[in-house]
């Protein structure tokens, strides 16, 4: 309504929803989902996006709360890229397709675009 356009950048997730219409993940400086706000948390297809989702405080009692996908393994050095998928050392998810070059964003819905090979 006012021609206005923010980038909001943060790891706080549940800050997110609440204040933007769009939301893109960022691993190791690519993209790796974007998505309407809504879309993400409804359907989070990448595993860094999944985990980072399970990060989010959430004020109920321990037995009601949803586990955790913690991640795991060393970060890629970011002055030293690998030529396959730059979150596949962190991957649980990781398969030999994952070592055929860094995924590209690629559209699997309407408006929802994920960079991983296994979707
Ligand atoms: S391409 Fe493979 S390693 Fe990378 S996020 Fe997808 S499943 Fe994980």
């Amino acid at each position: 309504d006012m021609g206005l356009t923010y980038i909001f950048i943060t790891h706080d997730l549940s800050v997110v929803k609440y204040f933007s219409d769009d939301i893109a993940v960022m691993y190791l400086g690519q993209m790796v989902e974007k998505a309407p706000s809504d879309l993400l948390f409804k359907n989070p297809i990448h595993p860094y996006t999944k985990a980072l989702l399970s990060a989010i405080p959430l004020p109920v009692v321990d037995k009601d709360k949803p586990k955790r996908q913690l991640i795991k393994g060393e970060i890629t050095s970011p002055v030293n890229l690998p030529d396959e998928c730059r979150f596949g050392k962190r991957c649980d998810y990781v398969q030999e397709c994952c070592k055929k070059g860094n995924p590209q964003l690629r559209e699997i819905e309407p408006n929802h675009f994920v960079a991983c090979s296994c979707v």
